[in-house]
């Protein structure tokens, strides 16, 4: 079922099944399931909605398709990762058509002249051939509705802190900016809508952490003890115990939050890495420090802070012996990316 073995050169040899997100302001995130045809990504049809589509409201897709295309294709293709699957395998069923899957990253290809068309009429950005690294950057900072949420407490972002997402952003924007106040009012947005959870917790602290360091370590203790396994707070302790050189306690902290944070949060888990890279620096354990920025790269190449790191401070580093300073091949297809 996973591997692609069917040509695609004309129309309806397969159609795709997928998934795009839009916000908007009346019901926040909704899906919208579009049905593509694989050649000419042609758009045949649609379904919006806030849960996920019913069998029902599948079928209507596949139907308006066909009474487009006239054919039934060999194929339908869909992610892996799709949250859909078990009603659009019942579906495909029904239809007696094949299911395939593919990994998203497989799919893109298919996908992409669609989706970049799509973006444009609802954002009205410009679509480019390859995405710039604030785009690569947004997309890891972003996960996706159903992965898992950045918080770890087991739910799919969607049904954790999505709903509180802008609120979070825009508290730490203001907060960042000195503007207390307005940190706080987006702060009690959010936790007017799920409550005191820890995600909203460090939230407070890494506000506070701008104006007033005990409010913050107030708000981290709560945090941690409403889950000590809380990913984020875990992380922002161990950047003030870096900056107190307490080198061993920020150590643990970080890696705490590398066993919590869910193996999708790519952005979090870089900030994490690059952290520890730092404390084997301050450490003068060059090749730890490598170690950790290197997996720091892996998971977000577009990271220019941890590219200039490991030149300046390991690769081109004169007073490190030559073993330390090699580049392997898995690496230097990173590095060479920009
Ligand atoms: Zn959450």
């Amino acid at each position: 079922m996973s591997k692609l073995n069917l040509k695609i050169s004309k129309p309806n040899d397969a159609w795709i099944f997928h998934r795009e997100e839009v916000y908007t302001t009346e019901d926040g995130y909704c899906n919208i399931f579009v049905l593509l045809d694989a050649h000419s990504a042609f758009c045949f049809g649609q379904v919006a909605s806030v849960e996920l589509p019913t069998q029902v409201e599948i079928l209507a897709v596949f139907n308006e398709a066909y009474s487009k295309a006239l054919f039934w294709p060999k194929a339908v293709i869909a992610s892996k990762k799709d949250p859909n699957l078990e009603t659009l395998s019942a579906a495909c069923r029904e239809l007696k058509i094949a299911l395939t899957l593919l990994p998203p990253q497989d799919l893109k290809k298919y996908v992409e002249p669609f989706s970049s068309g799509f973006r444009e009429a609802i954002t009205g950005a410009q679509s480019r051939q390859t995405p710039s690294e604030e785009e690569e950057e947004l997309e890891a900072f972003i996960p996706d509705s159903y992965s898992p949420c950045t918080c770890a407490s087991g739910k799919k972002f969607r049904f954790c802190c999505q709903p509180i997402f802008r609120e979070l952003a825009f508290a730490m924007c203001a907060a960042e900016d000195g503007k207390l106040d307005e940190a706080m009012r987006y702060m009690k947005e959010a936790e007017a809508k799920v409550g005191a959870t820890p995600e909203v917790l460090c939230r407070y602290a890494i506000c506070w952490s701008f104006f007033d360091k005990e409010k913050c370590a107030e708000y981290s203790r709560r945090a941690l003890d409403a889950n000590p396994n809380h990913p984020r707070t875990n992380f922002i302790c161990g950047v003030d115990a870096r900056l107190a050189k307490r080198y061993d306690e920020a150590l643990g902290y970080y890696n705490k939050a590398l066993e919590n944070y869910p193996a999708e949060c790519r952005y979090q888990l870089n900030e994490v890495y690059n952290n520890i890279g730092t404390v084997y620096y301050d450490l003068n354990d060059l090749k730890s420090a490598k170690a950790a920025w290197e997996k720091a790269l892996v998971l977000l190449p577009s990271d220019r802070m941890v590219r200039e790191n490991l030149i300046e401070f390991i690769y081109e580093n004169p007073d490190l012996p030559a073993e330390l300073r090699e580049i392997s091949p898995f690496i230097r297809k990173f590095l060479e990316r920009r």
